[in-house]
């Protein structure tokens, strides 16, 4: 990597690749198309994105490569229950994308219904090195079939009597007749950082993950206005979520009633909408804050 800029790993396509391309354009950073697509500079930062297969991305930060990446928490914990250099990585920012669980499943109805009935079967897995450490921590001694994907027919061929897989909706393992009977870990996209291979690019990273936390903050606050009775504002006020100091203002040829414009800091759902109904407010308008900068 070239001097004062920043390299940040990234997944080439898919799941990783979609929430970590929005991002960066959510936080300004215009990539330059590049032919190859292997590597894309950014045109208004010191940055280039490096696209690769997500397994990639733990090795090519820690082996410094890269100064940073964006990576699930289950690749990274599977890469660095093998690897004491990956082990050794910073998560520097949670990025709240790319939600899923690793979780151990069985045929529905069979022999496996839960963790202890694993003892002695066959578990297929493209995590062996969680699913290990799982079982160790267990006390169960099972034999791990690794597999790069499609772990989810493995029962059904007779190749193992359980999986431990990634889950979103359970759609996958609902189609494939199985049932998740136990939590592995709980994943979401983060960004890492080896703090060795930022090359004179700290800086940039500094501003990378500014900007990423204000599209964070942005996502989950909505500004809120609404017109309520001038006797209820107290009644209002409590239901507004994360809101600390909304602003009240006059409304024109009306004394009862006033304007009020809040910024909620967390998630405003119909039921919050409803209960400020039911307080008085009307003319209620939920609106997406673009950026923040706190
Ligand atoms: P690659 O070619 O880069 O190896 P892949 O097939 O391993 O791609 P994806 O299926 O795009 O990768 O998943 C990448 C990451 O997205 C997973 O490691 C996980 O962190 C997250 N992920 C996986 N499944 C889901 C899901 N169903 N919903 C949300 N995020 C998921
Ligand atoms: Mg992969």
């Amino acid at each position: 990597m070239s001097a004062g800029r920043l390299t940040l790993a990234m997944q080439k396509k898919g799941r990783l690749a979609e929430g970590g391309f929005d991002l960066l354009k959510q936080s300004g950073v215009k990539l330059a198309y590049a032919r190859d697509e292997l590597m894309r500079r950014a045109e208004n930062l010191p940055l280039d994105v490096m696209l690769i297969r997500d397994d990639d991305i733990p090795s090519f930060v820690a082996s410094g490569a890269c100064g940073c990446g964006i990576v699930g928490e289950n690749v990274l914990a599977e890469a660095a229950s093998r690897s004491a250099r990956v082990a050794g990585l910073e998560i520097v920012q949670r990025l709240g994308f790319a939600r899923c669980t690793l979780k151990l499943a069985a045929p529905v109805n069979g022999p496996v219904q839960n963790v202890a009935d694993l003892e002695g079967r066959a578990i297929a897995t493209s995590y062996p090195a969680l699913t290990a450490k799982f079982l160790k921590d267990r006390g169960i001694s099972a034999e791990i079939v690794e597999m790069g994907g499609s772990v989810e027919v493995a029962p059904r061929m007779n190749i193992a009597d359980a999986i431990c897989d990634l889950v979103s909706t359970g759609a996958t393992l609902e189609a494939n007749g199985l049932a998740a009977f136990e939590t592995v870990l709980e994943s979401e996209a983060v960004l890492i950082a080896n703090p060795a291979a930022l090359n004179g690019a700290a800086a940039t990273l500094d501003l990378l993950v500014e900007r990423f936390r204000g599209v964070i903050a942005s996502r989950q606050t909505k500004y809120i206005l609404l017109n309520a009775p001038k006797d209820r504002l107290d009644e209002i006020r409590a239901v507004l979520p994360g809101a600390d100091a909304p602003t009240v203002a006059p409304v024109v040829g009306r004394d009862d009633v006033v304007a009020i414009h809040a910024v909620c800091t967390e998630e405003v759902f119909w039921s919050t909408l409803e209960k400020l109904k039911a307080a008085g407010g009307r003319s209620i308008l939920v609106l997406p804050i673009e950026k923040m900068m706190a």
